[in-house]
């Protein structure tokens, strides 16, 4: 009986230490699995960073260079638009850095609402944007730079002072060129908008 007894006793702590086991391994494993994708949030967010224009939120020139790799790769069509504020410093001299700040977030915004989802906006660095608009031939891309110019003549910028842009549109000459080639056509085209004048949409033909 006593035998049994402790039989019986020995049996049920060795359950309690199996079942502890468990209790304690499956918080380890929880443990892991949250540090794990706490991980690869971390990571996630350090590649959308470094991606990212801080600024206006757009995707940077390091984003661009992906997407047209990827273009190019998958032999799609495309074409590029390059916009410069026009005489941005006097912006800058009138009312300061921050406020030149506030009117390229204005620009941004504007640029996200007349592309397409599937356009891709990119600061390059300063007061220069450039928009990727795959399966869009260079009559439309014209008719979007012409759009979004003449809107933002007509906008009240953030400093309460109208600005215009410039812009040159170029179509990507599919295997024909580099992308060194394209972007020196869209930017030889902005050139050219700029000594035409300004406020212009210049098409690199
Ligand atoms: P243009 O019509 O020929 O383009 O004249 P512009 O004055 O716009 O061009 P310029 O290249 O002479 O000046 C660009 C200015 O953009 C000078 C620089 O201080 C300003 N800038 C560049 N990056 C930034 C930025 O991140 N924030 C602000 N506020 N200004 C910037
Ligand atoms: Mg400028
Ligand atoms: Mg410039």
């Amino acid at each position: 009986m006593f035998t049994l007894n402790s039989h019986k006793e020995d049996i049920s702590i060795e359950n309690l230490k199996i079942s502890t086991w468990y209790f304690e391994a499956k918080q380890l494993t929880e443990t892991i699995n949250n540090y794990h994708k706490m991980q690869q949030e971390t990571v996630a967010d350090f590649k959308h960073q470094s991606l990212t224009d801080p600024l206006t939120g757009l995707k940077n020139r390091r984003y661009s260079e992906f997407v047209f790799t990827d273009l190019i790769e998958s032999n799609q069509q495309f074409s590029i638009m390059m916009i410069d504020i026009d005489h941005f410093k006097l912006v800058n001299d009138e009312f300061g850095h921050n406020a030149g700040d506030e009117v390229l977030k204005f620009l941004a915004s504007k640029m996200k609402s007349f592309t397409r989802d599937h356009d891709v906006c990119i600061r390059l660095g300063g007061e220069e944007f450039i928009v990727l608009l795959p399966n869009c031939i260079l009559s439309e891309a014209y008719t979007i730079a012409e759009k979004l110019r003449k809107d933002i003549e007509i906008s009240i910028p953030p400093t309460n002072k109208k600005i215009t842009i410039s812009l040159g549109v170029a179509e990507y000459r599919n295997s024909f060129e580099s992308i060194t080639d394209v972007m020196n056509r869209v930017d030889v085209a902005l050139y050219m908008a700029k000594s035409e004048g300004r406020n212009k949409t210049v098409i690199s033909k």
